[in-house]
């Protein structure tokens, strides 16, 4: 998926109608006869076959947004599938970074110096990748710049400034089952990913976590995950008080139990 903004028309772009154009999907087989069509190889010829090279200008910034996987995760995208992208890239005359914004939740990525060594411990540095990291929303994720929309859900966003600045955006993603969005891939990768930690914390105002009162057995187990004591047992069951909702919604969704 590309989106370069020296060829984007800004009013179509934003556009609802343009959200129901459809893309062309191309795929790649497993199987090779020759070197050059192993998995790696197939990068290069995807990149070429989609046209990505129109899309990158001489000496264009072009950000390279990636995930790069919690610590001792494992389904990120591989560093030798990525360095084929920048590759393209350079071939292409672009001057290629990788990126991705800070989390919202507290793991390994939730500020530029934890997520540089993730980073680093799962191969993603200059000497391999040909291309340095940058965090796209600073330190500690608040280097973003407001963006107007005119969207459904919101008017503007705040967005990753290395976002915003990229001449030109390539995404590469894995996609995986998401309890929210059914199906986590390009699109949350990019909306989502390059939002500041406080553009995520907007996107997720929505989600009032609650307590089925039917599933719920009392057990009392989820009292102890939140450190906040944001949860009481009442009557026998779990509840979750509004005036505890905010650092609710922050906890990230696999530190939550059952039920919520
Ligand atoms: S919501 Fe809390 S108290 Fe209720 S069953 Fe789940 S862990 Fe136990």
């Amino acid at each position: 998926m590309n989106y370069n903004r020296k060829h984007c028309n800004k009013n179509k772009y934003y556009n609802p109608d343009y959200h129901t154009m459809t893309s062309k999907v191309y795929f790649a087989p497993f199987k090779a006869k020759k070197n050059s069509e192993n998995l790696a190889g197939m990068v290069t010829r995807l990149f070429e076959k989609a046209g990505f090279d129109n899309c990158i200008s001489e000496n264009d910034l072009t950000a390279i947004k990636v995930h790069f996987g919690e610590t001792g995760n494992t389904t990120f995208i591989s560093p030798v599938y990525v360095r084929k992208v920048v590759d393209s890239v350079k071939k292409a005359g672009g001057n290629p970074f990788l990126t991705d914004a800070n989390t919202l939740y507290f793991g390994t990525r939730s500020n530029a110096v934890d997520h540089h060594n993730t980073a680093i411990l799962h191969g993603f540095v200059p000497a391999v990748m040909g291309a340095p990291v940058v965090i796209a929303d600073g330190l500690i994720g608040k280097d973003g710049i407001e963006v107007e929309v005119n969207l459904k859900h919101f008017d503007k966003v705040t967005l990753a400034s290395a976002c915003v600045n990229a001449n030109s955006l390539m995404i590469v993603s894995h996609f995986k089952g998401h309890m929210v969005g059914g199906i986590g891939g390009a699109i949350k990768n990019l909306g989502m990913g390059f939002g500041t930690r406080a553009g995520k914390q907007q996107m997720h105002s929505d989600l009032n976590p609650v307590v089925d009162p039917v599933m719920c057995i009392g057990c009392g187990k989820c009292i102890k995950w939140c450190p906040k004591g944001a949860i009481t047992l009442t009557d026998g069951k779990a509840y979750i008080g509004p005036g505890n909702m905010l650092w609710m919604r922050r906890m990230p969704y696999y530190m939550r139990p059952k039920g919520h």
